[in-house]
């Protein structure tokens, strides 16, 4: 079965006791990692990784160019030095309280997570097993299938339709088609991260009415609930909160991705099973940054602060769909979310970044059904010099081509 010395060699290690070409000290026999642990760099730090090697304008990873809000960095300054020790594993009870009054829930229900991505990976832990399915819409976002993978469970994931002339399109009777008696969950995402959807209230009450149907648990990721440009998304918990778990973010926010600060809103009663997962995972998110986001969630709502992200972001998704479309792109404008989809016939991620501008490939949100041809997603929350640096660019290495 190929003998110590091949499995040596396939770990950089020589068969004769020294130390292999990558230099560590050879042992005659090495445990394997699990296969779970060859899961590949997600697309999002790949794109952010190869945009700052190659100086490349990056409108790949979903993360604003502007510093987060002064309101926002003072109370942090204000909390080191006063909140640096474990907080509870639910969450600092200053920043559940601030979340109840901001959300209208109440504040036993929620729990604070390592940003919304712990949030999905507990809830997925916690509401699926072997033999269980998850329903989802497909593009997806990257965690999503890995997460229910982790969980023993398996990810089922229903086609969202691309239609040029008339956007995308989310069929409730293919959702419901693909309903089994193995099905737990629903995970959804509204406004959703690649189209841009926000869920109609009519869409809303079909999938509520599925759940109730076949007595599933809603996951709804609401981490953009308050970047939309047309009405004000619907929480799914407002009309099914006996089933429904919500996730949102402070860093999409409040423009603090980095801070790693998340929550779920459980159903009443539901808190107790995801945090006895929680103490469990990173047992708490870190303390100081949320003392700083409990201090910033009124004085956002107070300063109409998300009111003028959502001004200055539409006005950088007009700008940037112009600059697209002048390019030869059909551009698909979001509901919500700081990202638009874009279909064009020779656009590639690769090449784009060859013209100095980074963009996330529609496959990465493909696992179970094909991409659309030239599909890829841009990120505007960024400066408009980058946005206009970047269309110069593209604009630029166009022209060449052509010539
Ligand atoms: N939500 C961000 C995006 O879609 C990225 C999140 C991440 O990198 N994990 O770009």
């Amino acid at each position: 079965m190929g003998g110590v010395g091949a499995q040596a060699a396939c770990r950089g290690l020589s068969a004769s006791g020294r130390p292999g070409r990558a230099g560590r000290v050879q042992t005659a026999r090495m445990p394997h990692l699990h296969p779970r642990a060859a899961a590949q760099e997600s697309v999002f730090a790949r794109m952010s990784r190869l945009a700052a090697q190659r100086g490349a304008v990056n409108l790949g990873q979903g993360f604003p160019s502007a510093a987060p809000p002064e309101f926002l960095l003072g109370a942090a300054r204000g909390a080191l030095g006063r909140f640096d020790q474990y907080a509870p594993p639910a969450g600092l009870p200053a920043l559940r309280d601030a979340l109840g009054a901001d959300l209208g829930v109440d504040g036993a229900d929620v729990t604070v997570t390592c940003g919304a991505t712990e949030a999905l990976h507990l809830l997925t832990l916690a509401l699926a097993g072997p033999g269980d399915e998850v329903l989802m819409l497909e593009p997806v976002f990257d965690v999503y299938l890995p997460q229910v993978a982790l969980a023993g469970a398996r990810g089922v994931t229903v086609p969202m339709t691309l239609d040029p002339a008339r956007g995308w399109q989310f069929d409730l009777g293919a959702l419901a088609a693909a309903v089994t008696p193995r099905t737990r969950a629903l995970l959804l995402n509204s406004p959703f991260n690649p189209t841009g959807t926000v869920f109609t209230d009519a869409e809303l009450a079909g999938i509520v009415a599925l759940a109730r149907q076949h007595d599933l648990w809603i996951v709804s990721d609401e981490v953009y609930d308050e970047l939309y440009f047309g009405p004000r998304p619907t929480s799914l918990r407002s009309l099914a909160p006996e089933r429904t778990f919500t996730v949102g973010s402070a860093g999409k926010r409040l423009e603090a991705t980095g801070w790693r600060v998340g929550w779920i809103v459980a159903p009443p009663g539901q808190t107790p099973g995801v945090l006895g997962l929680r103490q469990v995972t990173s047992f708490s998110a870190p303390a100081p940054l949320q003392a700083a986001v409990a201090a910033a969630l009124p004085a956002a709502r107070e300063s109409g602060f998300y009111a003028g992200l959502r001004e200055t972001y539409g006005a950088r998704m007009t700008r940037l769909a112009a600059g697209l479309r002048a390019l030869g792109a059909t551009v698909f404008e979001p509901r919500g979310t700081y990202f638009l989809t874009a279909l064009h016939p020779t656009w590639t991620a690769e090449g784009l970044i060859d013209s100095g501008v980074a963009v996330i490939p529609g496959e990465a949100f493909y696992a179970q059904h094909a991409a659309p041809a030239g599909l890829t997603r841009w990120a505007f929350c960024k400066s408009d010099a980058d946005l206009d640096v970047a269309l110069a660019r593209l604009s630029q290495a166009d022209q060449t081509v052509r010539l």
